[in-house]
């Protein structure tokens, strides 16, 4: 195909944007990249480390203390002025991205000094402080693309991608997101200018602005991907693509040329950092192609995101794996009881008190005999989820038909992915036995949901030598 006629959507991480070495990188793949394809968006995050910054100076001003915002200022505002003074050439643009990014950073003063009088940081407040990091950032990259000569505009997300008002993980409205984000790009295509992009922010329909939440940068450009539409989305990050498994556990972990949709959501569900989770379905639901790439080596072809793996689901047990992830700091919540065999509504009214704290529930087992129920929650809400979970089975915990509802210390899940896990005879042996050898125990299996992963739950302990025995599997 003719790129010079296509539409390619490119996001940079913010280890890509995180120091002018890897902005003067990103600068460069976007000006090689609009050599080739008729129409460039950029998307980007903020530079790496600004999000967790700006959202830990507001959470202290809420409590009272001010110094973390005190060090966030300037901090925030030297590396961001050392970067444009390394990549923006021109004095002028140079001073006025500089009167840009000082006015953002005075705005995050003033709502943390605003969030410390309230002692209170809502969430239309955290959104508003967390937007910044990619406010500044994106002023930067453009700079620096036009000191590239590459034509390019700032354009700020909250005039494209409209959401609900769920603060924090707010929600697009696909609708009213194409129309806005036809109208304001497709002028800016015409005109051969590349839009850069804030990733992460969307706003209400009253224009407020909201969070797609945390890493919501990579699903920023499938959004946008998905709606202009673009025929290729690239995301460009700091390491070759997918891997098999994360490298600072397995040594010899690969990058993956090639994983179907089924197989990255299940990875990005359990753990692997590699794309937001809710980044693959607008791009599978508009038929576009999805890759992942490394900025600082760029000529890596990285992973391609197919909906159908091209040599199909292998026949037999051999290389039906194809990665390995864990996610860790997680509980298993028990509910158990003679009494709750064959009551129908336990199961449901369990989860919906689970439902009630906020919390999600990555794996469920229930034993046959329905004596109990079993689920895993994150550490941190397991507290919540078990005061739930008494005060909605009280009358049944008072009469003993509930014997109690318990959770364990920390546990790990991992997770082995591969299209065909399931129906493929041999493969769960083959991870059984593996634990068995290491003499590593589970204390719960999920397979049931998908033909694309097993999950078990181990001591966390014994995560790191069951993810290295499992992917034994993977590299023979
Ligand atoms: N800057 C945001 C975060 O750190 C969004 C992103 O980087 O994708 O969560
Ligand atoms: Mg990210």
């Amino acid at each position: 195909m003719d790129k010079s006629k296509q539409t390619l959507v490119m996001k940079f991480g913010g280890t890509s944007v995180g120091s002018s070495q890897a902005m003067a990188q990103a600068a460069q793949i976007v000006k090689d990249a609009r050599a080739e394809w008729g129409r460039v968006v950029v998307v980007t995050s903020a530079i790496s480390g600004a999000t967790n910054s700006l959202l830990e100076s507001a959470s202290h001003a809420a409590r009272g203390d001010l110094q973390p915002l005190l060090d966030a200022e300037k901090s925030l505002l030297k590396r961001h002025e050392e970067i444009s003074a390394e990549l923006v050439s021109d004095p002028a643009l140079r001073a006025r991205v500089n009167q840009e990014m000082a006015g953002l950073i005075g705005t995050f003063g003033n709502l943390c000094r605003a969030i410390s009088v309230l002692g209170e940081a809502t969430p239309r407040a955290m959104d508003a402080v967390a937007s910044l990091g990619e406010r500044l950032s994106v002023r930067l990259l453009a700079a620096a693309c036009q000191s590239l000569g590459v034509a390019s505009q700032v354009v700020e997300s909250t005039e494209l991608v409209i959401t609900n008002n769920a603060f924090m993980n707010a929600h697009p409205d696909f609708g009213t997101t194409t129309f806005a984000t036809r109208n304001r790009l497709n002028p800016l295509f015409e005109a051969g200018i590349v839009p850069i992009v804030t990733g992460f922010i969307g706003a209400t329909p009253e224009g407020v602005i909201t969070t797609l939440g945390r890493g919501g940068s990579d699903y920023s450009a499938a959004i946008l991907g998905a709606v202009l539409p673009a025929d290729d989305v690239w995301i460009w990050t700091d390491v070759d693509g997918v891997m098999t498994a994360d490298p600072r556990m397995v040594k010899n972990a690969r990058t993956l040329p090639e994983i179907s949709y089924a197989e990255i959501a299940e990875l990005a569900y359990y753990g692997a950092k590699v794309l937001h989770p809710k980044t693959v379905r607008p791009v599978i639901e508009a038929g576009i192609g999805l890759r992942i790439c490394n900025t600082f080596n760029p000529s890596h072809p990285g992973t391609r995101l197919v909906a159908n793996l091209s040599a199909g689901i292998p026949a037999n047990g051999e290389k039906v794996i194809k990665a390995v992830t864990t996610i860790r700091k997680q509980r298993l919540v028990t509910v158990e009881g003679r009494g709750m065999l064959g009551v129908p509504g336990v199961a449901a009214r369990t989860f919906a008190a689970v439902a009630s704290t906020g919390t999600s529930v990555p794996l469920i087992t229930q034993a046959s005999s329905e004596q109990s129920i079993c689920f895993a929650v994150p550490s941190e809400s397991a507290d919540d989820v078990l005061n739930a979970l008494s005060k909605v089975f009280a009358i049944e915990l008072a009469d003993n038909d509930i014997d109690r509802v318990w959770a364990t210390e920390d546990v790990s899940i991992i997770t082995v992915v591969g299209q065909g896990t399931r129906n493929t005879p041999g493969v769960a042996g083959q991870i059984f036995s593996k634990l068995g050898d290491i003499d590593v125990n589970m204390l719960a299996i999920a397979h049931g949901s998908s033909d694309v992963s097993i999950s078990m739950v181990v001591e966390s302990v014994h995560d790191a030598n069951a993810v290295r025995a499992l992917h034994e599997l993977i590299v023979k």
